[in-house]
């Protein structure tokens, strides 16, 4: 693909939703070292909600988005609903004016999305958290918008998993493993995990 229509964002939410629950026992092992065990719960749960929310021929790629939106957010309790959540409104409200989403929209999309994890979550870089994934994955595709669609979007799934690995030392500050202080280094962050899936998920339908 060269550009995303609705179509192919509900497509991403059902490979997201795909990959997630595949890996959801990975997901919990990660939540169970450094948080509640209920990471991979949380999102299987919500994606399922989100998918099942998908109609059949959905209006636009924002419309996708916000209800993709909605069920994580009413659908997953603790922390990483809500962010989720917030993401994707965000990225819904950033589209709005798109028929189909290109490299430079979804670079502004994906920047809107993280501006809604930060508003809620008061996180930085390097604090352990999904935006320690969300983060490289933007300054990837940002570098890349000269390139081919799909090869910037490859670029920043792969940016995500490095991001998601980068976190393994990281000291927690923010969320639950942050309780745990020293004793959160040496693991890799969750959310950190699920946003790397949720990336290659899109790399996936982007490459066909
Ligand atoms: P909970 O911790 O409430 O059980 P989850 O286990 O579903 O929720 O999600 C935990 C993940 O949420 C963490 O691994 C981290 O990536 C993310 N997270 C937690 N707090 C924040 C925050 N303030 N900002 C960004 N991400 C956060
Ligand atoms: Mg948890
Ligand atoms: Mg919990």
């Amino acid at each position: 693909l060269t550009t995303l229509a609705a179509t192919d964002v509900a497509a991403w939410i059902r490979r997201a939703c795909a990959l997630v629950t595949e890996q959801a026992d990975y997901l919990t092992a990660l939540d169970a070292a450094i948080g509640d065990a209920d990471h991979g719960a949380n999102m299987k749960r919500g994606l399922t909600a989100a998918v099942e929310a998908l109609g059949a021929e959905p209006d636009s790629p924002a419309a996708v988005l916000k209800q993709t939106a909605m069920a994580l957010i009413s659908k997953v309790g603790g922390a990483a609903g809500p962010l989720y959540g917030t993401f994707f409104l965000r990225m819904s409200t950033a589209c709005a004016k798109h028929e189909t989403i290109d490299t430079a929209a979804l670079v502004d999309a994906v920047e809107a999305g993280i501006g809604g994890i930060v508003q809620r979550g008061n996180a930085e870089a390097g604090d352990k958290t999904m935006l320690d994934a969300w983060y490289p994955a933007l300054e990837a595709l940002r570098a890349d918008t000269d390139g081919a669609f799909a090869a910037a979007v490859n670029a920043a799934a792969d940016a995500a998993a490095a991001g998601r690995d980068a976190t393994e030392p990281m000291l927690a500050k923010k969320g639950r493993a942050s309780y745990l202080g020293e004793r959160s280094v040496g693991h890799i962050d969750p959310g950190a995990a699920s946003t790397a899936l949720i990336m290659r998920a899109l790399a996936d339908v982007v490459s066909g």
